[in-house]
């Protein structure tokens, strides 16, 4: 039985809370009016993570219920600070007009948001994809679906257990899916993803046969073959239940979702979490942001769907030389090709995001200005299409084909039907063309001709009256009245109905103006109610291209990558690299892409790279602080990187042999958070190195065993150079204090040593920033301390150390020699200092005027405290 208080609910409360208990863990936001509210603990919470007033009201029951709105038009960005702040919100909204309501007003779910399925406008960076992931495990491998609900297409790959976290931090998911009852799996990713929102999802929905019914009824076919699932029914499985997912909080509004795409993560050029990092390819080490990264230095798309685009390019970068090559040749033809490039640049600058419309479509989410945006996106393809008439390479005629003449129908359509300048929704009417439909252009003429009817009467009433002030006037409480100004109220007729008194007059209905207002409030009414089903028509058409519009759209993106690729050999003298079998690198004039924008090009000093040609791939690289080693052998990374997504490079040759992998151990940071001290980061990093490389690898080694006393330091690194040059053999580049493991090349041909030389002059050294053969045996750390500002006492007594050091280490006896050399360097400072206040005395006497007996009494004080 209800209780009492249940009973005593006003009828809005009890509809909102049958939709609450449908949706527990999310935050209901309930419109009402012209706010969406939430009530009790969501009021709580809302009023402290959106800064928003929390009150109360009586809402039946006999209590006063806590109560937060925020009003509707500015609900997008209550959503989004809601969600980034990892809470779930399920929308519920009016879905018939108050006026007509029989009752209380019908209420539904429109959506629910979650981080993986959050999709507004301004709310993330239109660069960066916002993905949401489904992952399924068995004894060997996972397999994970993952989508960008704005976008549409779903991608899967299967990948073996020891990569599978490497493969999803690159993804970087905003929301994983979890079957509920795999709880290890729920466990594993709780610690290993802490930022990700985890959701756990019943089991039914990861059940073979629903996966199966609910892919085929989606896609519309009779089996699943075309899919090339085969033997992996993990990624079948990982799609339907994400697909599901999609379904359940989207209200089954996800028609653009039309494509299920497997992605070989086996086939790609494997890059773990630490290499992107230590590589900044999106982020940077200094504060996480986007600012002197790789992608910061080559991304200038013109369209946000290519810089996306480019993000995958360089997540996945490709080890194929026939599909590198197809990149290549279609960057090298835009190249060669400047007036086709700058022609194509000029169409697509700035074009609409056609996958995110295509998206807002499917989730119908779309306003009459996103459509029109679409169709001026749409029209520019066929001048695409022409321009690209006559290309040779296989990559811009694979763009050429994929641009379809349908598109110019589907943009007609629209153009046809919207308005130039629509108004941005659709709440207020004037969204259609005249012409367009017959009964809107009916009721619009009604309207005017009741508007002219209007003024009209104006004019009749000011001459039948003698009120020359009299005028006509519109209010959205009143409706329309005649006011007459207060000296002339005298004049008023009867006829006249007074309504309403303002400061200096009074305003009047008659019958006849009442008769008009309701014929013109009615026409507008249904003019509204017409566009709305004109509009729900016009998507319902404008659907049936989704899948051809995002194919249209991918193949701009990939235009855009391309022409942004040859920009970047124009603009900064990069050159078409030769992708090859042989295991080498040779870089004539290799730049770093990031630093050398950061200096002027011309401080920046191209180096020389040559790898494998000789059997030599291990290469030792020695040299002062601050010389340059780190930034070079990141350069050869990014230049091979860079070849490998199908750039050119910033280098005047590059011949580039396939890369499977890039591993870096760079940095020393300490993993606190995750209880690792910097040294233990530093073998961890480096074990995964020594197990995975392979000979087609490339590996950058920013010192090893610098965490650590000096000959534990020297012999892990020596030992694990050898590892690498006896077992795995792969092109590496070891950048070291370690001046003792220039030996390696004495024992083996395929080590070489190279340092980056100094030239001393003066006491005072210049980095050359210069690359050259041979080691070399000092580190000038205690000079580039000095440039550090360390007191000056402290490099002294550094110096004398060293040079002990150094004598020790050539085998000379220093036992006694030790302690007289640092007495005597303590002795020379003591000196020193007080030598230095003798001066400063001695220059503050006035000669001129001090007698000669006081400066003899001086001279005997000077001389008692140099004793
Ligand atoms: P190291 O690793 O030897 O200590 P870095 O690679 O960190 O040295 O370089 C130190 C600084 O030297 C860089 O920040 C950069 O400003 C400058 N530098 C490095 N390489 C070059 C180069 N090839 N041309 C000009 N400046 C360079």
């Amino acid at each position: 039985m209800k209780s009492k208080k249940e009973e005593d609910l006003t009828p809005m409360m009890k509809q909102y809370y049958q939709i609450k208990n449908q949706y527990p863990g999310t935050i209901l936001m309930f419109r009402v009016g012209d706010f969406f509210e939430m009530f009790n603990e969501d009021a709580k919470i809302a009023s402290k993570e959106l800064e928003i007033t929390l009150t109360s009201k009586p809402l039946g029951g006999g209590v006063r219920v806590p109560l937060a709105g925020v009003p509707y038009h500015a609900i997008n960005n209550y959503i989004a600070k809601f969600v980034k702040k990892g809470y779930r919100i399920t929308l519920c909204d009016q879905v018939e007009d108050p006026k007509y309501a029989k009752g209380i007003v019908k209420r539904d779910i429109i959506r629910v948001i979650t981080p993986g399925t959050l999709f507004t406008t301004g709310v993330f960076d239109p660069k960066k994809n916002n993905y949401l992931m489904c992952v399924v495990k068995n004894e060997n491998n996972y397999y994970m679906s993952y989508c960008d609900l704005s976008e549409g297409e779903i991608l899967t790959s299967e990948i073996d257990n020891t990569n599978a976290i490497a493969e999803i931090c690159k993804i970087e998911p905003a929301e994983i899916i979890i079957r509920e009852s795999d709880i290890e799996l729920l466990k594993f990713f709780s610690n290993n993803f802490k930022g990700v929102a985890l959701t756990k999802y019943e089991d039914y929905h990861f059940f073979d046969e629903e996966c199966e019914s609910l892919l085929k009824r989606h896609f519309k076919v009779h089996n699943l073959e075309g899919f090339g699932f085969y033997n992996r029914s993990g990624l079948k499985i990982a799609s339907a239940a994400l697909l599901a997912y999609l379904y359940e909080t989207q209200k089954g509004m996800i028609e653009h979702i039309r494509k299920i795409r497997i992605v070989e993560a086996s086939k790609g050029m494997f890059l773990d979490d630490n290499t992107i990092r230590n590589l900044e390819l999106f982020n940077n080490l200094h504060n996480n942001e986007e600012e002197y990264t790789l992608v910061w230095s080559i991304d200038s798309c013109s369209t946000s769907m290519g810089s996306r685009l480019l993000r995958n390019f360089i997540r996945h970068p490709l080890t194929d030389k026939h599909e590198i090559n197809f990149r290549l040749n279609a960057v090298s033809e835009l190249f060669e090709n400047s007036e086709l490039s700058g022609q194509l640049n000029n169409v697509i600058k700035g074009m609409q995001d056609l996958f995110r419309l295509c998206g807002k479509i499917g989730l119908r989410i779309c306003t009459p200005r996103d459509l029109l945006g679409l169709a001026h996106g749409l029209k520019k393809i066929p001048l695409l299409k022409k321009l690209l008439k006559d290309v040779k390479s296989d990559g811009l005629q694979w763009i050429y084909n994929e641009f379809t003449e349908d598109m110019k129908n589907a943009a007609d359509k629209i153009e046809q039907a919207i308005k130039e300048d629509p108004p941005s929704s659709l709440k207020d009417g004037g969204v259609f063309k005249d012409g367009y439909n017959k009964e809107l252009d009916d009721l619009r003429i009604l309207i005017k001709d009741g508007k002219d009817w209007i003024t009209t009467l104006a004019k009749k009433e000011r001459e039948k009256t003698g009120i020359n002030s009299l005028k006509i006037g519109f209010t959205s409480v009143f409706g329309y009245y005649i006011e007459v100004t207060k000296p002339n109220l005298k004049y008023v007729p009867p006829e006249y109905i007074r309504k309403q008194t303002v400061s200096n007059a009074e305003r009047f209905i008659t019958p006849e103006l009442k008769e008009k207002e309701s014929m013109i409030l009615n026409a507008e009414e249904k003019i509204i109610q017409i566009e709305h089903r004109l509009f729900d028509e016009l998507l319902k058409d404008i659907s049936s291209y989704l899948e051809s519009i995002q194919n249209n759209a991918n193949a701009i993106a990939h235009l855009d990558v391309f022409l942004n690729f040859a920009r970047l050999a124009r603009d900064r003298d990069y050159s078409k690299p030769v992708i090859t079998d042989e295991n080498i690198i040779i870089i004539k004039n290799g730049r770093h892409p990031v630093i050398e924008i950061l200096k002027k090009r011309s401080e920046f000093i191209p180096n020389e790279t040559e790898m494998g040609t000789s059997e030599d791939t291990f290469h030792i690289i020695t040299g002062p602080n601050m010389a340059g080693k780190s930034t070079y052998i990141r350069q050869v990374a990014l230049i091979v990187l860079l070849a490998q997504i199908g750039s050119f490079v910033p280098a005047n040759e590059a011949e580039i042999g396939l890369t499977d992998r890039i591993f870096t151990r760079i940095g020393a940071l300490d993993y606190l958070a995750g209880g690792l001290s910097t040294f233990m980061v530093e073998m961890t990093e480096t074990a995964n190195i020594l197990n995975n490389a392979t000979l087609k690898s490339l590996v950058i080694l920013d010192e090893i065993g610098r965490g650590t006393s000096t000959y534990d330091g020297v012999s892990i690194a020596w030992a694990v150079s050898e590892f690498i040059i006896e077992k795995i053999r792969c092109r590496t580049l070891f950048a070291t204090h370690f001046h003792e493991l220039a030996e390696l090349s004495n024992k083996y041909k395929n080590v070489k040593n190279y340092n980056i030389s100094v030239k001393e002059w003066n006491n005072e050294i210049i980095f050359l920033h210069k690359i050259v053969e041979g080691c070399t045996d000092r580190s000038y750390g205690i000079y580039v301390a000095r440039l550090a500002g360390i007191p000056e006492d402290a490099l002294k007594k550094a110096k004398v150390i060293l040079n002990l050091l150094e004598r020790q280490r050539k085998g000379i006896d220093l036992n006694q020699d030790k302690l007289s050399q640092l007495d005597i360097f303590q002795l020379n400072l003591d000196i020193d200092n007080r030598y230095q206040e003798i001066i400063k005395e001695i220059k503050g006497f006035d000669i001129n005027n001090i007698k000669p007996l006081d400066a003899l009494n001086i001279l005997c004080e000077i001389q008692k405290k140099i004793g």
